[in-house]
């Protein structure tokens, strides 16, 4: 799904390399069964994260919100050699399906499934981040952004999802998820400590490098 009307688009994902069979089952499952099926990434944008992974060779990947895992199984992809992707949710129906569909991939044990509110977990994680993927509740992205600074390292990433949101963030009159989201996007914009791309691929794609 695309939330960027471009008639583009579909031969971009044409010449855009495959995702695995179980990636491919995981979107079917959720498409199937899920009313909220939006919030997975979907396939082109679970391809550039796996590409960024690549890329950046992480030893310790953060995910806010992992849904059904899709995100965190793309993430895996390009690990560093005994890296992890920790990954928060609250959902704990949710949580049991991308359990079950990780442990049928070979990253099983890479993937670190922790329960409860991220403002809570957050604090409580004493390892040091390469990438952050920020993905969980609208309102908490500042909140987020705030609470895993320090513990990203010089050089690390963070990439934050949906902060277009459908393009509402042109409006003039601003709902509270879409307050926060441009909130959330002008306080990067004002961080000295970084240097930030909003990419306009899907629902938009904030990228963040700390200096
Ligand atoms: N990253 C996934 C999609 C995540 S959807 C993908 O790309 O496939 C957003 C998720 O955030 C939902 O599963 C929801 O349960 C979770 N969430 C909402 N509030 C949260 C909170 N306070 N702490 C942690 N997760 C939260
Ligand atoms: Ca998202």
């Amino acid at each position: 799904m695309s939330y960027i009307d471009n008639p583009l688009t579909e031969y971009a994902e044409k010449h855009t390399s495959g995702e695995s069979q179980v990636l491919q089952e995981l979107r079917r499952e959720c498409y199937e069964k899920y009313e909220d099926s939006a919030m997975l990434s979907g396939f082109y944008q679970g391809r550039v994260l796996a590409m960024y992974s690549k890329m950046i060779r992480p030893r310790v990947v953060l995910e806010i919100g992992t849904y059904l895992g899709y995100s965190a199984l793309c993430f895996a992809e390009g690990l560093a050699e005994g890296g992890q992707v920790i990954t928060l949710d609250v959902n704990e129906e949710t949580n049991r399906v991308a359990r079950a569909f990780a442990a049928k991939t070979q990253y099983a044990d890479r993937i670190d499934f922790r329960l409860g509110p991220a403002t809570e977990i957050i604090p409580t994680l004493n390892e040091t981040f390469d990438l952050v993927f920020i993905d969980a509740d609208k309102q908490n992205y500042s909140n987020y952004y705030n609470l895993i600074f320090d513990k990203l390292r010089p050089g690390g990433f963070i990439i934050a999802d949906n902060v277009l949101w459908s393009g509402k963030v042109l409006d003039t009159e601003k709902d509270e998820n879409t307050q926060a989201l441009h909130d959330f996007n002008e306080m990067v914009m004002a961080d000295k400590r970084i240097s930030n791309v909003l990419l306009p691929i899907r629902d938009g794609l904030m990228i963040v490098s700390k200096n």
